[in-house]
Order: C-alpha cells, then structure tokens, then sequence
C-alpha cells in the first residue's frame, strides 16, 4: 500500500516549496498517521514531528479533545456562509480571541491561512485611509527578509529575493526597512546597536514619506522564514512607537509565532507591544484545520461602519468555518487547562541548554532562538562566517540524515530549524537534540 502510495505522489502531486526534479529523484515518505509529538508511515515507522508539521501543531497530533470537539461540530454542521449569517463556533471563538488579544482589538475578520489573513490585513489598512478620505496612501513600511505568506499582496510587502524576486514586476511597491539581522546585518554591528540603527533607517523612510505610508507592517519578533532571525530586545516596541510617531497603524503578523511559540501567547506581549492589526493562522487551530483571524482595533473597524461606500467587499468561501473555530476553540481550552505556556516555558530553557551544544559545533556559525523556536545556522567556516554555498543544500543534507534516525525537520536554506510541538516530553526534545547534532556532525565533519 505504502509503495501504491508513493507512486501516485510521484506521478500526480505538486509539492510546495520544492524543486520536484530534486523530489522525485527520492522515495516519499507517506505520512499515514499520527499520535502526540510522532508521525507514522506507510510502513508503520514512527518520526518525532520536529517542525510541528510546518509550525502548525501545537498540542500534539490526536489529540482527544480536539478530534472530539470536530466530531461534535461535525454532528450539527460542518459549513454554512459568514455572508450575512452568523454560526455557533465563530461567535465563541471571537469572543475568545478578543479576550486574549494584546491591545485593543476589539473585532475578529476571518480567513483561511495565514496569507490571506495578511492580505485581509493590507486591504483594511488601505481602506481605512480611503474610507477617512485619505487616497494618498498607497505603500506599506515592510521589513528586509519578510515574510508574511505567498500571495500577491503578502508577496509585494515580503522580502525574500529567493521566494519573492521573480514576481516583482507583477508586485506593488513597497518600502523596505533593514531587517534586525544582527549576525549578517547590513550595517555591520552587532546586538543591540544593529536594532538602533535598523530603526533609525525605518525612521528615515518613514519621516520622508509620511504622507504616502499606509501602515508599519513586520513579524511579531522573529522573522521566520527567513531563518528564524530573532529581533534584538527593543526593536519591535522602537517599531511600535515610530508607528505612533507617524500616526500609521501597526501591522503585525503573529501568523508563525502567535498562539504560545515564544513562551507568551503572542509574541508581541514579551515587549508588551499592542498592534492595531493582528494576524493569526497557523497553530491557531492546533494544527489541524484551515482558519485564519485578523483582529482590529474598535478604532479601524468604525472606519468601514457607515454607507455601502465604506464597505470592505472581501470574503472567502470556509470564512469562520465552523469544524476549524471548534478545533480552535478546543485548543484554546487546552492551554488554559493544562497551562501550556508553563510548560513551553520550562522546555524552552531546557532547549536553551541544548543549543548551547549546537554552538561548539565546528560548523555552527549561529544559534538563535526565542521560546521554544530555534534557528541553527550552518557556515562553512565558523570563523568568517563564509556560508555554505547554496547548491551543496547542506541544510537538507541535514535533515535526511535526521530522518534515518526517525526524526522530521526542515531546513530554511542552510538553517535547520527547531520547532516542536508543545505535546513534547524532556525525553523526546532530547532525542530531537541528540539527532540534529548527531545529523549535523556526521554531514558538516
Ligand atoms: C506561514 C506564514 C505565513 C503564511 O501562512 P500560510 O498559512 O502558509 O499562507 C504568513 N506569515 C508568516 C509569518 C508565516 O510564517
């Protein structure tokens, strides 16, 4: 059944982010199954879930109370429309995520993943300048090294060359201030100067173009597709207040690190930065379901209130669908049982321990991390910091080796990235941590 599987991936599936000559040249694993912190395969091989299955997983794969709070939804109904209706999980959940919010947001706009929630985010801070009568506005203040989803908005405020620079010519333009990325900053200095500086070009931008920004637009502390680039203390709360100073409201794309990655439910709380819109996708719904939220500040949402011209003609299809509200409800309710955040805080200190044995390693250039979300940067040599060369894919070099020793991560580029669900034990974060540096010195020594 396994190889009937694999064959059919082979000869009908298009893998995102995946260069298929590379794909098709291995065998695929076929995930058949699943059980708190572990993937199964067609052959019945168990895989520590080392990447959360793409920073979505929170509380573990199976979990009963949510595979029950979906059956129960499921009893009632699966979907009905947002347009002009309302629905039993979407107005709890709301309720919920207002109540968790930083700040004042105040109304909840759903979606269905994390790049429309971002391009939800774009249009409103857009039309809440038309709608005041303000039609000049038409750039975003964005960061270097962005990332905030793969459609054509996200993309145009993203900045990534390797995801992003082919669509250029189809993009709308966007300022770019430098990313905090202290270890290769543009500006050559290291914490916490480089958050300084980085500012102050983001001011720069900001004072010579103030009537023309829409709004301050960046991941919540930590870039992380672009290899989890942790932001110097004080760089996002010096974002906020540049964003008071203009008087544009204050984007911020909770997408990877909301919902406890970094030890704190958002992100955004550790600098007790409150934006004026939030974007929530990913572990949202535990992982297990499609549902996106962006939340509004009182302030944005009375701007859309008034005669059809104000409206804000966007919607999707599974808008605040119900079975994923349900399973975000249920995750919810599990943090606050089980205090989770306790917990991610207690593994978070003991993957700072283990990551201090990553650093020793003879080709470990850098180590980042914030919570219990890391980045370890491969380079070829550890003194200059020359990197790898991309074409020797040394990052997933990594995680094949990873994987002989039933382990499942991902690399961005030559970063091998840390990010487990909160269902993992002492014992399971040390096996992941004896495997990656077992993975990196047999491919890198
Ligand atoms: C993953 C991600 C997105 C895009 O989310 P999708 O659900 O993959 O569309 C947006 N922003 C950030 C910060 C992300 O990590």
């Amino acid at each position: 059944m396994g190889n009937y599987l694999a064959e059919l991936d082979k000869k009908y599936i298009w893998h995102p982010f995946t260069q298929m000559s590379d794909y098709l040249n291995r065998e695929p694993l076929v995930i058949v199954g699943g059980e708190g912190s572990y993937l199964i395969d067609s052959d019945g091989n168990r895989y520590l879930d080392g990447v959360s299955s793409l920073w979505v997983n929170v509380h573990g794969h199976k979990r009963p109370e949510i595979d029950q709070a979906i059956r129960a939804q499921l009893d009632k109904i699966a979907h009905t429309t947002m347009l002009g209706l309302a629905n039993e999980p979407a107005s709890l959940l709301a309720e919920r995520l207002v109540k968790i919010a930083p700040g004042n947001l105040s109304k909840v706009f759903y979606s269905d993943n994390g790049s429309t929630a971002m391009e939800v985010a774009i249009k409103i801070a857009y039309q809440y300048w038309v709608n005041r009568g303000d039609t000049k506005r038409t750039r975003f203040l964005s960061l270097e090294n962005a990332y905030h989803g793969d459609t054509i908005g996200a993309v145009s405020i993203g900045g990534i060359d390797l995801f992003h620079a082919c669509y250029r010519p189809l993009l709308f333009p966007a300022y770019h201030a430098p990313s905090p990325y202290c270890y290769r900053c543009p500006l050559g200095k290291s914490h916490p100067s480089c958050g300084l500086e980085c500012l102050n070009k983001a001011e720069e931008i900001l004072s010579a173009h103030s009537s023309e920004i829409i709004a301050v637009v960046a991941e919540s502390a930590v870039q992380g597709a672009a290899g989890m680039i942790v932001m110097p203390p004080g760089y996002l709360k010096g974002l906020e207040e540049l964003a008071r100073k203009y008087g544009v409201p204050l984007i911020l794309d909770e997408v990877a690190m909301g919902v406890g990655r970094t030890g704190t439910m958002f992100a955004c709380e550790h600098e007790g930065v409150k934006p004026d819109i939030m974007a929530l996708a990913k572990g949202i719904t535990g992982g297990y379901l499609p549902l996106a939220a962006t939340l509004v500040t009182r302030e944005i949402f009375d701007a859309f209130v008034g005669d059809m011209g104000k409206t804000f003609y966007h919607g999707h299809s599974y808008t605040g669908n119900p079975l994923a509200c349900a399973a975000a409800l249920a995750t919810l309710n599990i943090f606050e049982k089980e205090n989770t955040l306790e917990k991610v805080n207690r593994l978070s200190n003991l993957l700072t321990e283990r990551l201090e044995e990553c650093k020793r390693l003879e080709h470990v250039g850098d180590v980042r991390q914030k919570g219990f979300v890391a980045g370890i940067e491969l380079v070829k040599d550890k003194e200059t910091k020359e990197p790898y060369p991309p074409e020797l894919t040394m990052g997933y070099q990594v995680i094949y080796r990873a994987r002989r020793e039933g382990v499942i991560i991902r690399p961005l580029g030559n970063v091998i990235v840390v990010i487990p669900p909160f269902s993992f034990t002492e014992e399971e974060l040390n096996r992941l941590m004896d495997v990656i540096i077992l993975s990196i010195r047999d491919v890198t020594e």
